[in-house]
């Protein structure tokens, strides 16, 4: 058997049901309309928030990156919740502004935006982060033709990275952001050219477990802001420190150690000089905020055996859970925690592989792993799936079409 990533915290079974926040997954998919179904707990983003909080530096402020889950209802809470959101596209820009983000707590990374995208931007006052020179030059030129003032910070492209990250987004040839010694030159041309500097964004990886890889990785990129800055010759008025928190996913895998680095940040800050008193730190967070408090459930449509081996198929798939299938940034397929939700108190009894309704090999959602029995009409739940879920799988290939999603 294949081992399966350990389940989050904060699950409970009803009457032998898994249950999110006390209620039943089987009276949430009724209230849905049926599986495939997406489930996110506003208590447990609530809950996620504020344990960050209280173990990072009060001068930090936490910045939720929309790429990670953009449905709606869940904009709406973060936005209650953390300082600022990061996107990525026009569309995230959209939709967060019609979530009632203030656009003065919105900034937009991402290579290649289009020149419709950026007027958008400065229209609405969010911070544009320039992944290049010919960017630059594109905002300002709207910017001058609008009559507008652009709140214009510049993406670096460190010459390290996050260690033991599962994507690396910085260091040696990259597409994101520009290479830290052209900086300087840029920022200066900018601030000359009357734009409202915000700063550096300095993005270095993503889904680290270590403390310490994301503890240097800060230090790192403290210390080249304050490098930039002084190249620079202007008060640096607000640095993302980028993000790069993981969570555990798969077997073996252990909860970030947050106060350790909360602890270190404070002595970072501590540490600063003099003329960094003012500047504004953040750190941009997908994954971390919003991946354990989702769960994707599907409903058993057929079992089988094959040469001796047990099929459990679903109605769900990779066209909604892409990362669980372990096509999603992943070299080595693993199981993700996955349960079966209506015999969620019961004992293992058998070695099974949770496949999709696809009609492809890849579409696994569980590799020859332990469960109790399970029939057709039991419901699988997939952990972790609250972000990189629905807005990251392919819905319409094979035509299967959408899941369902809620926020209780
Ligand atoms: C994807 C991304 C994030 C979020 O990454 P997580 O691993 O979900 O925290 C943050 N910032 C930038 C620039 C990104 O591209």
């Amino acid at each position: 058997m294949k081992p399966l990533g350990p389940i989050p915290s904060g699950f409970t079974a009803v009457d032998g049901v898994l249950a999110i926040d006390g209620r039943r997954v089987t009276d949430l998919i009724d209230q849905a309309h049926g599986t495939p179904l997406f489930v996110y707990s506003r208590a447990m983003l609530a809950d996620r928030v504020a344990q960050l909080r209280r173990a990072m530096p009060e001068r930090l402020a936490i910045h939720y990156a929309v790429k990670a889950n953009p449905y709606e209802p869940i904009l709406e809470v973060m936005s209650e919740l953390v300082d600022g959101f990061d996107v990525a596209s026009g569309g995230e820009l959209a939709v967060a502004f019609k979530a009632g983000v203030s656009p003065q707590r919105i900034s937009f990374a991402g290579p290649g935006k289009r020149d419709a995208e950026l007027a958008a931007a400065i229209h609405q006052g969010a911070t544009i982060n320039l992944e290049s020179e010919g960017e630059a030059a594109r905002a300002l030129a709207i910017a001058l033709r609008e009559g507008l003032t652009p709140r214009l910070a510049i993406r670096v492209n460190p010459d390290f990275d996050l260690k033991g990250s599962g994507m690396k987004m910085g260091g040696g040839a990259k597409p994101f952001g520009l290479d830290a010694e052209r900086v300087p030159e840029l920022a200066r041309q900018i601030i000359g050219a009357g734009a409202e500097w915000r700063g550096f964004h300095i993005f270095a990886g993503s889904q680290a477990l270590s403390a310490d890889a994301i503890i240097e990785t800060q230090a790192q990129t403290i210390a080249l802001a304050v490098e930039l800055t002084s190249q620079i010759g202007a008060p640096l008025p607000h640095c993302n420190l980028g993000g790069g928190f993981g969570i555990p996913y798969f077997s073996g895998d252990e909860p970030l150690d947050i106060a350790r680095i909360g602890a270190a940040l404070e002595e970072q800050f501590a540490n600063l000089p003099d003329e960094f008193a003012a500047t504004q730190f953040c750190i941009e967070l997908g994954r971390y905020l919003v991946g354990e408090a989702g769960v994707y459930l599907t409903r058993i449509v057929d079992r089988k055996i094959s040469h001796g081996e047990t099929f459990l198929v679903t109605d769900g798939g990779l066209h909604h859970q892409l990362a669980a299938s372990g096509n999603f940034g992943t070299v080595v397929r693993r199981n993700y925690p996955v349960a079966i939700a209506t015999r969620f108190d019961a004992p293992v009894e058998e070695a099974a592989t949770i496949v999709g309704c696809l009609c492809t090999p890849m579409d696994k959602l569980a590799d020859k792993a332990g469960f109790p029995r399970a029939d057709v009409g039991d419901v699988v739940a997939i952990f972790c799936a609250g972000a990189y879920g629905a807005s990251a799988s392919p819905a319409q290939f094979l035509g299967q079409g959408p899941a369902h999603e809620m926020l209780i």
